[in-house]
């Protein structure tokens, strides 16, 4: 039986990378997947993936930073598999730019997808979960959530949002049986950093001196996501081959 039997999890930012990985990873322990992605065609192609015997995913084409398509996606999980019980707040989008170069209309972006994202999405999945009296939210930060760097200034901004919004939930819902916690990424090979993977800088420096993979990170979430980390909320993980750790 797997972790995930008679689950049903809504992962954004799912026709990609990690939210990919989280949605097959997921399927195969047993939960029905809600994908939701704006490239509407990655997320059906995901679901592809995570079909078959037994397994069951519907591809939502939404923006999480767009309440009505927040409201399109809990339609697919409780019209379409009846409850919800995990969901894995995990589209985002980078900006590479400093202080001095900085956009604000993109800063206003950034911080608008990475961060009012996660909120607004928690805020409308908490209370299917509260009817189950019990739930997992996982939220895709960023090492970039737990210390800061030269450039990715809006990034770093709404990274350590997500970290400080992650603690604030788990308090605010501890005592109504959710949880939630954050994965804090390190370099991974994922459509976001293509143009980084050739350059040299990134992972060379650290305890374990490659690219992670979106596997590795799907490996946290089903842990954060399943009973196996039941004692645990409020918490941010690095998974970034020790990266935070220098
Ligand atoms: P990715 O670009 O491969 O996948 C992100 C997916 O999110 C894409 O399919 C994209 O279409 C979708 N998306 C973006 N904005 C959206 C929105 N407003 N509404 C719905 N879908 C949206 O990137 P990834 O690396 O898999 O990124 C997943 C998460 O991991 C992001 O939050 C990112 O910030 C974080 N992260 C990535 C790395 C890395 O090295 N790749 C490191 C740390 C953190």
């Amino acid at each position: 039986m797997g972790q995930l039997e008679g689950k049903v999890a809504i992962i954004t930012g799912a026709g990609s990378g990690m939210g990919r990985a989280m949605a097959v990873r997921f399927g195969k322990e047993g939960a029905k997947v809600v994908a939701v992605d704006y490239a509407g065609e990655s997320a059906e192609e995901t679901c592809g993936l995570v079909r078959g015997p037994g397994c069951e995913a519907v591809a939502v084409r939404g923006d999480i930073s767009d309440p009505a398509d927040i409201d399109a996606a809990m339609q697919a999980a409780i019209g379409g598999f009846g409850r919800l019980d995990i969901l894995c707040n995990n589209a985002g989008i980078i900006d590479m730019a400093g202080l001095m170069d900085t956009d604000w209309d993109y800063w206003d972006r950034v911080l608008r997808i990475n961060l009012k994202g996660v909120a607004m999405f928690s805020q409308k999945a908490v209370p299917e979960m509260l009817k189950q009296g019990k739930g997992s939210i996982v939220n895709t930060a960023s090492i970039a959530g737990l210390v800061g760097g030269a450039g990715g200034l809006s990034y770093t901004a709404s990274k350590h949002g997500v970290v400080g919004i992650t603690k604030s939930m788990a308090i605010e819902l501890s005592p109504q049986g959710i949880r939630v916690n954050a994965i804090c990424p390190g370099a991974v090979t994922t459509g976001m950093t293509t143009d980084f993977q050739g350059v040299p800088g990134f992972v060379e420096g650290n305890a374990i001196p490659r690219w992670g993979t979106a596997d590795e990170i799907a490996n946290m979430a089903l842990f954060l996501a399943s009973d196996e980390s039941s004692f645990i909320t409020g918490a941010a993980y690095p998974v970034d081959g020790g990266w935070v750790a220098k």
